[in-house]
């Protein structure tokens, strides 16, 4: 049974598709106006772990992503310039290539992470038909308003608006204008009213604005969400046309925990105002990756990518392990000290896979008998379903690693000891990790340096220790190390 926190209710909940054993998931996609860093990473890195939890509950996912490409603004007040036509207008390029270009970089950094593609990636721009579609039902049903500067949303036509941030309407609006938080365009009627339509501003050709019902503009980044999960997810597109009536909730909805004031908010009023129903059943939200205390962010200027960490000879699994060591929902602080520990743990743990694929040609049990692998396998599930704690789980492994290292100590219990077994459930264990255990391999060793080994081991059993000593260095010039076990000789590549 997999519990999971949702944010909407502030619980944990047993989680359940809304329909068979299917899960329909919504992920918010990248604003692609600049590299993605490794704090956007640690999020999309958490919803790769949700999904590959949900695959090895036995459930089939199918995962959306938008790709904003058009429609974030400078300020969450529906004010200032969009971030890519301002990206455009820094590099000297059109908002089109720099969105092409953060994109490719983007799956590029998915692809160096093991983070599963989701089935369907959406631009923003390829759905403008459809934001104007969805935007002339809520007009229909008198959910909008004009201004000058384009097509609102009026928040106080919803009963339960916030409720995502657990605030009621007065309360929101009072904290906001308190916060000063954004700025308030007298033109609105609401501080928490955002645009679902903003007009090209008079006399400035902007290079991303299509026609619509109401005039050359662009869509708000809320509506790209809505839109897209609805169209995609939400089983009621049919023939271009949206039927909110056909709706059916979404399992899960995913993003930062920036999130949740604002776009998550915005896009739940945009859903359940038309469709009577709860946009998502489940409200998944990462916290941040912090860098001392303050979040990692492009416009905080402390920004980090994979090159950073590649730079700095370390692989970006490092990462990833480095990203399950603390839950999803609590802050993950980043240092290069920190990175170190955990390159470090995944090579031990990758050296105990090869070692394990070595010693399975010698202790050829099918099963472990040295101790029972069950618990393991009921304590790592157990960890993995209760919210996703990671921490656990890594903790489950690393006490089956010392269990078999101890064991092995033990010339009368060495037999019983199923290398390959452990192996199969480390794999399984890996379907949720994703550190990809896979790819380890016993390495291939040239016949030249075998014959080496065996003359080493020929000068052993004479007692020529000296000359065998001097072998061992020889192998080691060659590349490979050479450690004396109970099976004999083990030769391993260095630096891999
Ligand atoms: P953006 O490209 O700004 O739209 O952000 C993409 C995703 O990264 C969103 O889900 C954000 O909530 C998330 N995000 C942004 N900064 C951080 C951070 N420092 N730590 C974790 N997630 C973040
Ligand atoms: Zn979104």
């Amino acid at each position: 049974m997999l519990y999971l926190y949702n944010s909407l209710s502030r619980k944990k909940e047993i989680f359940k598709p809304v329909k068979d054993k299917r899960v329909r998931m919504y992920t918010c996609g990248p604003t692609v106006y600049a590299y993605a860093h490794l704090g956007n990473l640690r999020t999309y890195l958490a919803e790769d772990l949700l999904k590959r939890a949900l695959i090895f509950n036995g459930y089939q996912v199918k995962q959306v992503m938008n790709i904003t490409d058009v429609g974030h603004l400078v300020s969450d007040a529906d004010s200032g310039e969009d971030k890519i036509e301002l990206a455009a207008k820094k590099e000297k390029k059109t908002s089109f290539e720099i969105a092409d270009f953060y994109t490719e970089y983007f799956f590029s950094a998915l692809k160096k992470l093991n983070i599963i593609f989701p089935e369907i990636t959406a631009k923003a721009t390829e759905h403008i038909k459809d934001y104007i579609n969805y935007i002339k039902l809520l007009e229909e049903k008198g959910f909008t308003y004009f201004t000058s500067d384009g097509i609102y949303f009026d928040t106080s036509k919803l009963k339960d608006y916030g409720k995502l941030t657990g605030q009621s309407f007065k309360d929101l609006s009072k904290n906001l204008k308190a916060g000063a938080r954004i700025e308030f365009s007298s033109e609105k009627k609401n501080i928490t009213d955002f645009a679902l339509w903003k007009f090209s501003p008079q006399n400035v050709k902007r290079e991303m604005e299509w026609d619509s019902p109401w005039g050359k503009g662009f869509p708000g980044w809320h509506i790209e969400c809505a839109v897209i999960s609805l169209k995609y997810l939400g089983n009621c597109f049919q023939n271009g046309k949206f039927y909110p009536e056909k709706f059916e909730t979404i399992d899960i909805h995913c993003g930062g925990i920036d999130h949740i004031p604002i776009h998550h908010t915005n896009e739940i009023a945009e859903v359940e105002s038309l469709t009577k129903k709860p946009m998502a059943r489940f409200w998944f939200h990462v916290n941040f990756l912090v860098l001392k205390e303050t979040r990692m962010g492009k416009s905080e200027g402390n920004a980090l990518l994979i090159e950073d960490i590649e730079k700095n000879t370390f692989s970006p699994l490092a990462f990833r392990y480095l990203s399950l060591t603390t839950h999803y929902r609590m802050p993950l602080e980043f240092s290069f000290e920190s990175l170190k520990g955990a390159e470090n743990s995944l090579r031990e743990i990758y050296n105990f896979i090869e070692n394990c694929l070595w010693e399975k040609k010698f202790l050829k049990n099918k099963q472990n008998k040295a101790f029972s692998l069950k618990k393991y396998s009921k304590d790592f599930e157990e960890a993995i379903n209760n919210d996703l704690n990671t921490p656990q789980a890594l903790s489950v492994l690393w006490n089956l690693i010392s269990r078999y290292n101890k064991v092995k100590k033990d010339q009368k219990k060495i037999s019983q000891l199923s290398p390959s077994a452990v192996y199969q459930l480390l794999l399984s264990f890996d379907k949720v990790l994703g550190l990809d255990f896979k790819k380890i391999k016993l390495p291939k060793i040239k016949k030249e340096v075998q014959s080496m080994v065996k003359e080493r081991e020929n000068l052993r059993k004479q007692k020529k220790w000296q000359a065998a000593d001097n072998y061992r260095e020889k192998i080691k010039e060659k590349g490979y190390l050479v450690e004396d076990t109970i099976f004999g000789p083990r030769v391993t590549k260095i630096n891999e």
